[in-house]
């Protein structure tokens, strides 16, 4: 039987033993990313038989409870974060340049993913998310939450939904600020978007499919809200991005969207849609426009990312949720996630 979003249950599992470059830590929060959604329905088709039972979560924040004996970044007391990743080669020319997520061979998914390189367990075993109390992570793929943070459920979402905008806005050069950023889709990875290009000093415009989404958009920092079911709105802001982001989880139309585009304008796509995107060649062609893509973020970057946020006070906004709340939330995120905001997993309530 396929497993759906309402075939949770409690389930007990023993961390592997942490060696000498691991870092064991509890769980405080674990952000609900719509990709558990797209996971928990197996949308990559891996075998049910090593991809269940599932344990989902990879926006994970706790507090460090003890170190190995070559651990030099970490203390016992710290804040601590582990994304989406556990383990990669770390020997080909993308782990060398801190592309970990582009890794040659594969990098190891912190859930739902398979234990390769013996740096995230015995090899051949099945890794286990966030939504739990402990976790154990080699030093290479833990980020340090600053001291100053004091709220982990806000910097939870950070691991997964920050670095993914944060990369593309890099790889762009917005950091700087000065560019026009357009952000489709305001959950929460567009409304993580709306606040990190703001306050890098870029102009954003915010495209959604829901109304009610203007207001709060608008308090995140985008400037222009375009509605996209009406055309007028977008007539009007044609040819104004230089890059959008666009987190849509489901498939859709790209070409509003190109048409928003400045010549050499990019659109990156951002969701793992079910459906196949058309690209007519005229929508690119006229403008020199490119659609590309970006997956999370590597090690290095995720940690700057972090610094970023916490330096200039950029959070997401978020629902803590408890256990019995956590199918009702991956419906809604299902059915569309209807504010701009991020489910968190208070994993004090677990058990
Ligand atoms: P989310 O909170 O559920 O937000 C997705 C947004 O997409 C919705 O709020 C909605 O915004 C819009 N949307 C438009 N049509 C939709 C439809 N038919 N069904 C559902 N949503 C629709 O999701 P998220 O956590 O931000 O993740 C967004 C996507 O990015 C997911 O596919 C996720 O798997 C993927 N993701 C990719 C990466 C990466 O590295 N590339 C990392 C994390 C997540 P409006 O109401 O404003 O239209
Ligand atoms: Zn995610």
């Amino acid at each position: 039987m396929k497993p759906d979003l309402t075939s949770f249950e409690p389930f007990e599992f023993e961390r592997y033993a942490p060696g000498d470059d691991d870092i064991s830590f509890d769980i405080h929060f674990c952000g609900m990313c719509h990709t558990d959604v797209h996971f928990v329905q197996n949308a990559l088709g891996l075998p049910p038989d090593v991809f269940y039972p599932m344990v989902p979560g990879h926006e994970l924040a706790g507090v460090v409870t003890g170190i190995g004996k070559n651990v030099k970044s970490f203390k016992i007391g710290d804040k601590i974060g582990v994304g989406c990743m556990v383990d990669s080669c770390l020997e080909c020319s993308s782990c060398g340049e801190g592309y970990e997520q582009y890794c040659a061979t594969g990098s190891t998914f912190t859930y739902g993913g398979m234990t390769t390189y013996g740096r995230s367990g015995e090899k051949g075993k099945p890794t286990r998310g966030g939504y739990s109390n402990k976790m154990v992570v080699h030093e290479k793929f833990a980020i340090k939450i600053p001291d100053s943070c004091t709220d982990l459920a806000k910097a939870a979402p950070l691991l997964c939904a920050g670095i993914t905008m944060y990369e593309p806005l890099y790889e762009h050069n917005c950091l700087k600020g000065g560019k026009t950023v357009g952000i489709v889709g305001l959950g929460g990875l567009g409304g993580m978007g709306i606040k990190l290009a703001a306050k890098m000093g870029c102009k954003v415009i915010a495209f959604s499919t829901s109304p009610s989404k203007e207001v709060q958009a608008k308090e995140a920092g985008a400037e222009t809200f375009v509605l996209t079911s009406d055309p007028k709105q977008l007539e009007a802001v044609k040819g104004t991005c230089d890059v959008i982001l666009d987190t849509v989880s489901a498939g859709h139309e790209l070409v509003p969207y190109l048409d928003a585009l400045k010549t050499h304008g990019k659109h990156v796509l951002l969701g793992l849609a079910d459906k196949p995107y058309e690209v007519p060649a005229t929508a690119v062609l006229f403008g020199h426009k490119s659609v590309t893509a970006s997956l999370i973020g590597g090690i290095k970057r995720t940690q700057e990312m972090m610094d970023f946020c916490c330096a200039k006070d950029v959070f997401p906004t978020v629902d803590i949720i408890k256990q019995e709340q956590i199918m009702g939330a991956l419906k809604k995120l299902d059915e569309k996630n209807d504010q701009i905001k991020r489910f968190v997993v208070d994993c004090s309530t677990l058990g």
